[in-house]
């Protein structure tokens, strides 16, 4: 699988790390924040079909990045900074 970061431009796998669901954020604030961060680590949803996902570039630009993949036919359907909303 290829990611096309929009720094480096499109890149293997190898080089980014999956963090995870990029929509389920638990606030660290929420008084129930230790079993919101326990269920968004360990009772994850598995979607089929596109989805927004949270990669690091960590061999490349170190940036943070949103991608949409399609988790049917890993196919990267669009990837932008996580700073930016598509
Ligand atoms: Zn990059």
């Amino acid at each position: 699988m290829r990611i096309r970061c929009p720094f480096c431009g499109e890149r293997d796998l190898g080089e980014f790390s999956y963090l995870g669901d990029a929509e389920a954020r638990p606030n660290p604030a929420a008084p129930d924040a230790a079993q919101l961060f326990y269920e968004a680590v360990y009772l994850r949803d598995n979607p089929a079909g596109p989805h927004d996902e949270l990669w690091y570039h960590a061999q490349g630009c170190r940036g943070w990045l949103r991608v949409t993949r399609d988790t049917r036919t890993h196919a990267i359907i669009n990837s932008v900074f996580a700073s930016e909303r598509p």
